[in-house]
């Protein structure tokens, strides 16, 4: 009966278990509530998405490179950005900066359709195939400047910007449906507060800080210069 897979279609147990049922802990621990994101971080095998030898050090609560100058972020800070987004499981949401494709992953999860764009060809190639071999079929990985967003594919109900830049991207605000959500990182590059936009439905945004972060670069036109 060896090799057999069991009911959940699961195919059994891995050494990575234990590490990220004590990573989800961990950010339970430290603030995120909702039981929605909380389970798609314990569904998504994080160390897939970074390299190979960096496993080991996967489900630390700690922001890994992941090559090209760039870092799968914190898997605190992964939880209370979805968080923020207030998915319900019927959404289109865009991602700006697809890095690792870690993030896109778990929204995949929280979320109906995701749309993320890279602008480093090397990292979109990744994610796209670290995605595949996930099994995850509704994200799509555009490679470009996401500061720009994507105006053909929007409007969308959420977007999460996963790179620093000195403001909010108007496009991205533009892009953005009546009662739908915008979080990310912006302000100086050593003095970033994450932020969430809302959409009210007569079209005004309302915004709030949710805390300080620190972030990679957003390169592009509404960012640092590209
Ligand atoms: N969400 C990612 C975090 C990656 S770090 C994850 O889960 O791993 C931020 C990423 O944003 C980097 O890969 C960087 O190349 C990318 N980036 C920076 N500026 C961008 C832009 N204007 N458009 C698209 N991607 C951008």
């Amino acid at each position: 009966m060896s090799g057999m897979m069991n009911v959940t279609g699961s195919k059994g147990k891995s050494r990575y278990d234990g590490p990220r049922r004590r990573m989800v802990e961990t950010v339970a621990d430290n603030g995120v509530k909702d039981l929605r994101v909380l389970h798609a971080l314990d569904t998504i095998p994080r160390h897939l998405l970074v390299p190979e030898a960096l496993w080991d050090q996967a489900y630390k609560n700690t922001s890994i490179p992941i090559g090209e100058n760039q870092t799968i972020s914190q898997p605190e800070i992964v939880a209370a950005m979805s968080e923020a987004l207030e998915l319900k499981g019927d959404e289109l949401v865009l991602e700006v900066g697809t890095g690792s494709g870690y993030q896109a992953a778990v929204l995949s999860r929280l979320a109906d359709r995701v749309i993320s764009i890279e602008r480093i060809p090397k990292l979109a190639a990744k994610a796209r195939s670290a995605l595949d071999r996930l099994g995850v079929t509704n994200v799509v990985v555009h490679l470009g400047d996401g500061s720009q967003g994507r105006p053909n594919d929007g409007p969308f109900d959420a977007i999460i910007v996963t790179a620093g830049g000195p403001e909010i991207p108007k496009p991205l605000l533009e892009q953005l449906a009546p009662g739908g959500r915008l979080v990310g990182p912006f302000g100086p590059r050593e003095a970033q507060s994450l932020i969430r936009i809302r959409r009210t439905g007569d079209g005004e945004f309302k915004k709030e800080v949710l805390g300080k972060c620190r972030f990679v670069d957003l390169i592009g036109q509404h960012g640092w210069g590209g």
